[in-house]
């Protein structure tokens, strides 16, 4: 299917009604109540209409997910992955339908969303293959005669708490591994975003997940959200989102000691050292900055750049820049979408409003677009910032959106403590020839993730996660999940 075709396929598919996934089947809230959400780049077409849930719809589902626990607990982890590798699979032959839901209620563009489900399929891959690896470990024993083993066992029911700017790859990331470990999962979408959701919890049932091993709750973050990462019977909350609610959620687990994995905001920074190929560093940082709309929990943020090479590096920045076009997602040739909604776009207009009030230079775009499609959606250009100092708030705060800062650095340990000098500490680039500046970053920068010149893109089988006020927990993706979604045990035995 080509781009054009969403226009027609959205046309067919719109205004459908969804409800809770539970227990295997489609139910509408307790309460009877519903939400509707609309196309970010068509405003007035409302895509579907959701369940708007509460404590009692929560409820519901976490007794699912307990009740399917100890069955699917028990099934074979090589098994557990061949179920795996089915919903993989699904999701590639699913992948056009798939990213025009994706595209029509977040915004990026149709090659984005493509590529999101790519992703997705890999990382899927991934937990389907350390359902087979959960390995423990066998200690010889301090007496004669007995032999000491750890194993690992999975903790239970699992919620996962999704926002709204990767609507498919951040749950499949939470569910993925939760299954192949042998969890049972309550699942919340963000609200602005549970359309693609919806379709997951389908494929999963297609690929021979049990009923009540998946269960999706859809419905606001007070109403469902917080009586989730509330509830007694949820042993872990994986959670992707703002860094304020992290924190509190942070505090509502450790009453009841259940665990974490918390993936947080983000203030990441480009380091540029000397680096012959300046024109190169500047097309992957603009590719890392623009890509969402710059609504990515990894965007590069802050370029943080020696005084020497500012006037060439920014120069080359304003090129690549200038090479972006803005458009609705299914537009051939546009590799910018609008920001998921209003509200947003508003957010993001504060902080370029304020970069002007506190002294930065705006070089290139800000403004909001209109005219045409843009009065259909929340559409900005691309913002590039110079002259922009530590004190000021577009160089601490996250802002999520397009907007690219330039500051300079007298030397290299001047680049480094302003690199480190945020609250968070997600992710981090550094651009250099020399291997031993190359080296001495890595060790020190405060980031959960460094990549040495490539922009800030992770791969499907790495550790994914934060530091500082980045993130919590074991990190997503990889190996490290284990640590999140089992539980360690110790068995003695004397023969
Ligand atoms: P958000 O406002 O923190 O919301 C995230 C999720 O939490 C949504 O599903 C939201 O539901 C839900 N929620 C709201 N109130 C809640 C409550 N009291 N208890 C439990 N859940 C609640 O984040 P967002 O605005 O959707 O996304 C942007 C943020 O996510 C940014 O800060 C970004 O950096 C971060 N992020 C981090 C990563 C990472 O991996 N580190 C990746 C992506 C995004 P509603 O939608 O219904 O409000
Ligand atoms: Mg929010």
């Amino acid at each position: 299917m080509s781009e054009h075709e969403m226009v027609k396929w959205l046309q067919e598919a719109c205004g459908e009604s969804y409800g809770n996934y539970v227990g295997g089947a489609w139910k509408p809230a307790a309460s009877g109540r519903t939400f509707s959400i609309v196309h970010a780049a068509e405003q007035h077409r409302v895509l579907g209409h959701f369940a708007d849930s509460d404590a009692a719809d929560v409820d519901s589902a976490v007794a699912a997910a307990e009740a399917a626990f100890a069955a699917w607990s028990e099934v074979p982890g090589p098994e557990r992955g061949a179920i795996l590798l089915r919903f993989a699979d699904l999701l590639e032959l699913d992948r056009d339908e798939l990213a025009f839901r994706l595209s029509a209620e977040q915004g990026k563009t149709v090659a984005e969303s493509r590529g999101e489900i790519a992703r997705a399929a890999k990382e899927a891959r991934y937990a389907a293959g350390e359902a087979a690896r959960i390995v423990g470990e066998t200690v010889p024993s301090e007496r004669r005669n007995v032999s000491n083993a750890v194993v690992r066992y999975p903790i239970g029911v699992v919620a996962a708490i999704a926002p709204w700017n990767f609507p498919v790859v951040t749950p499949v990331r939470k569910i993925a591994p939760a299954l192949a470990y042998g969890c049972t999962v309550v699942f919340k979408p963000a609200s602005a975003t549970p359309w693609a959701s919806a379709r997951l919890m389908e494929l999963f049932t297609e690929a021979g997940v049990p009923h009540g091993v998946v269960n999706m709750v859809t419905g606001s973050g007070s109403r469902v959200g917080d009586p989730l990462t509330k509830h007694s019977r949820v042993k872990g909350i994986s959670f992707t989102g703002s860094t304020g609610l992290g924190l509190r959620i942070q505090h509502t687990a450790a009453e009841r000691l259940a665990r974490t994995q918390l993936e947080l905001g983000g203030k990441n920074a480009a380091v540029v050292l000397d680096y012959a190929d300046l024109a190169g560093a500047a097309k992957q940082i603009v590719a890392a900055a623009f890509a969402c709309s710059g609504q990515r929990c990894t965007s590069i943020s802050r370029v943080v750049v020696l005084k020497e090479y500012a006037a060439r590096l920014t120069e080359a920045l304003l090129q690549e820049i200038r090479q972006l076009r803005v458009g609705p997602a299914w537009e051939e040739g546009v590799n910018m979408g609008p920001l998921v909604n209003p509200e947003q776009l508003a957010s993001v207009q504060r902080y370029v409003r304020l970069g002007k009030e506190e002294g930065a230079e705006l070089l290139i775009g800000g403004e909001p677009l209109s005219g045409g499609n843009y009065d259909n959606g929340a559409y900005m250009a691309p913002a590039l910032f110079a002259k922009v100092t530590e004190g000021m708030t577009i160089a601490r705060e996250e802002i999520f959106g397009p907007v690219l800062t330039v500051m300079e650095a007298h030397t290299k340990e001047d680049a480094l403590r302003i690199a480190n000098g945020t609250e968070y500490g997600l992710a981090a680039s550094v651009f250099t020839d020399r291997l031993s500046d190359a080296n001495w970053f890595a060790a020190r920068l405060e980031t959960g993730m460094v990549h040495i010149n490539h922009g800030t893109a992770s791969e499907a089988h790495m550790p994914f996660g934060g530091v500082k006020r980045s993130g919590f927990g074991a990190f997503s993706i990889g190996s490290s999940n284990q640590q999140f979604y089992t539980e360690t045990k110790v068995i003695y035995t004397q023969y």
